[in-house]
């Protein structure tokens, strides 16, 4: 359940309320309509005796009466006849009347229970119910009085059944149309959820966009709105700014702090020269000065980079793109750090012909250079650097690859982190500064770089941009 997505949970939910809102409304479809029906049952069978008292009339005397084209029913009755119209409803909607003597004589009209009904006393009360194998009956009897019809009774009997068959069949129509009205709701409900949950969407997207790029100029727009989602993606918005303006506010604290130091490195660095150069040091006062030199040299260095560093960050329109050879490129740097012949190692190099990216000359020479020197420093003795450049189909590769001492697994990640370093004995002069800067530099050209590695085999770097 709690790897379900929200708009699935809200659907679920819905989904069981409603299911329990249609079993009830099931029952109380069941229930009410059981009621009515037989209500109408009961109603039905008044009704219909009711109609019945009229249609038997009572003549003493035959000869009074029309008999030409009558359809009408005529029985002996005492010292007369009795005429039962041919509006009687015998039977009508499962409705059956009969006319009885007093005494339990059936004169006229159908009762399909006769024989239950035969030791059953007239009554002039409401309904009564009896039980027939296992069915109920509601019985009405109604006594007609005057004009010679004294004596005589009315019995009404219909069969509690009939509303069964009604109610199987609403209980079946209910079965098939509440699911299906259930299914519509759940579908329109997740529907409804993915439309409301669709701006969380949108704001996760552009938050990972935002987090991925590291761009927090950026901001998450889902258009106007004062609703809960819109405040949660103001609430992003300003933390994105605040983000933003604590980084600028640290960038700014390295740059200047760089650009401040590197006046008054130069002058220890001059001094340093000037004091080594002076005949009448002593030895251990020219050693102090060699490694107040060295130093000093190592602090200039990392000055530099950080403020290499912080120019790509907080002014990178000052670095102008060009249309750039890179098989020219890659070539002479090459050509002029093969000559390096660190540690016996042996730069190769192959490159396509004519390959051209949009670039900064300055950053990618200081990329390829940063990949090639590192290369060499930890590469193998007498070991081999290889370095290719490949023209694809939508990028342009460019890969260093050496025999060195290679980087563990769980490192690789980090190695790019400012500052980084995982093999320190051999870094040299090195800060941990020259592979972040090689990873910037990818970014800035809209490229990136990878590493493939395996400890005492060696490593593969490689950088892809995009090809023009
Ligand atoms: P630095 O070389 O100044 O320490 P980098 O940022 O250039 O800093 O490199 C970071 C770390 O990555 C290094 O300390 C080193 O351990 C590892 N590394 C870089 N290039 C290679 C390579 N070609 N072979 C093995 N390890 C490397």
């Amino acid at each position: 359940m709690k790897n379900l997505s929200i708009r699935f949970k809200i659907t679920l939910w819905f989904a069981a309320a409603l299911t329990l809102v249609i079993a009830l409304t099931y029952f109380i479809i069941l229930s009410v309509s059981g009621r009515v029906i037989q209500k109408t049952i009961k109603d039905n069978l008044i009704e219909t005796v009711t109609h019945n008292i009229d249609e038997v009339e009572y003549y003493s005397d035959i000869s009074t009466t029309d008999l030409n084209n009558d359809v009408d029913h005529f029985i002996h009755y005492g010292n007369g006849f009795l005429e039962i119209d041919d509006d009687f409803l015998d039977e009508v909607n499962e409705v059956y009347t009969a006319l009885y003597q007093a005494d339990g004589t059936l004169l006229y009209g159908e009762n399909p229970i006769a024989r239950h009904t035969s030791g059953l006393t007239f009554t002039g009360g409401g309904l009564r119910t009896i039980s027939v194998a296992k069915t109920d009956y509601y019985i009405l009897d109604r006594e007609l009085t005057g004009n010679g019809l004294d004596g005589l009774w009315l019995r009404g009997i219909v069969s509690e059944e009939q509303g069964a068959v009604q109610m199987s069949s609403i209980s079946k129509m209910s079965l098939i149309l509440l699911p299906m009205l259930a299914l519509l709701a759940i579908f329109g409900g997740y529907l409804i959820a993915r439309r409301m949950l669709q701006p969380i969407h949108d704001i996760s997207l552009a938050a990972s966009g935002i987090g991925k790029g590291g761009d927090l100029k950026k901001r998450i727009n889902i258009g106007s709105g004062n609703d809960e989602l819109h405040q949660l993606a103001d609430t992003f918005n300003e933390m994105f700014a605040r983000l933003d303006d604590a980084f600028e506010a640290e960038r700014r604290f390295t740059s200047d702090a760089s650009h401040e130091l590197r006046t008054p490195m130069s002058v220890i660095m001059a001094q340093c020269e000037y004091s080594l150069e002076e005949s009448g040091n002593t030895e251990d006062c020219r050693q102090a000065l060699e490694v107040i030199q060295r130093q000093g040299r190592k602090m200039s260095k990392l000055i530099n980079d950080m403020l290499n560093f912080t120019r790509l960050e907080i002014r990178a329109e000052s670095y102008l793109l060009e249309t750039l050879d890179m098989t020219e490129l890659v070539s002479s740097l090459c050509t002029d750090m093969a000559l390096m012949k660190e540690n016996g190692i042996t730069l190769t190099c192959h490159t396509d012909a004519h390959v051209l990216v949009h670039g900064n000359r300055e950053l990618l020479t200081r990329l390829i250079a940063n990949l090639i020197s590192n290369a060499y420093r930890y590469g193998k003795a007498n070991g081999h650097i290889h370095v290719t450049l490949q023209s694809g189909t939508d990028n342009v590769t460019l890969s260093v690859a050496d025999d060195g001492i290679g980087i563990a697994k769980e490192e690789q990640d980090k190695i790019f982190h400012r500052f980084y370093q995982s093999d320190t004995s051999r870094s040299g002069t090195g800060f941990g500064l020259g592979l972040s800067m090689v990873y910037e530099i990818a970014q800035f050209h809209g490229g990136s770089v990878t590493v493939e590695s395996e400890p005492g085999v060696g490593s593969t770097f490689t950088l892809f941009l995009p090809k023009i």
